[in-house]
């Protein structure tokens, strides 16, 4: 069932919608693909959070720290720049591939990953920072 940025946003706190109302000039990056809404918000870090909200599946992520308010400020500052503004969000862009590494298949390179992942942590950690650190950053990943 879908829910409407309406529905989403009677979830979010009165003291919620305030500071996300203060965010409005911070929703960048804003992308609309079918239900899928993303954007990058910037907070108080450096790297602005990141926030997908699917009206599909009545679901939402952010990448900031909160985990106590049933929608962060963020999401909330996201869902009503898409009420008050939806022309101002663009057609996702298509996904890009995994970079064909040695001839291996999309799968393979996954493979990889997820071994280095499990094997090698604190390289994840040290890749994940630079990520964090490149403003310019623009990979389709959550
Ligand atoms: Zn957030």
């Amino acid at each position: 069932m879908s829910a409407s940025p309406e529905e989403l946003l009677a979830h979010a706190s009165s003291k919620v919608r305030e500071r996300a109302l203060l965010l409005q000039g911070s929703v960048q990056a804003r992308t609309r693909d079918g239900n899928v809404v993303r954007a990058r918000v910037q907070g108080s870090r450096r790297a602005p959070y990141r926030v997908m909200v699917d009206l599909g599946r009545s679901t939402r992520s952010c990448s900031c720290p909160d985990d106590y308010n049933a929608i962060c400020k963020h999401v909330c500052a996201t869902l009503l720049m898409s009420q008050a503004s939806p022309e101002t969000f663009d057609p996702a862009p298509a996904p890009r591939r995994l970079p064909n590494v040695q001839g291996w298949a999309d799968a393979d390179v996954e493979h990889l990953l997820e071994r280095v992942l499990q094997n090698h942590p604190a390289v994840v950690r040290d890749w994940a920072r630079v990520v964090a650190e490149d403003e310019g950053f623009d990979e389709d990943e959550w």
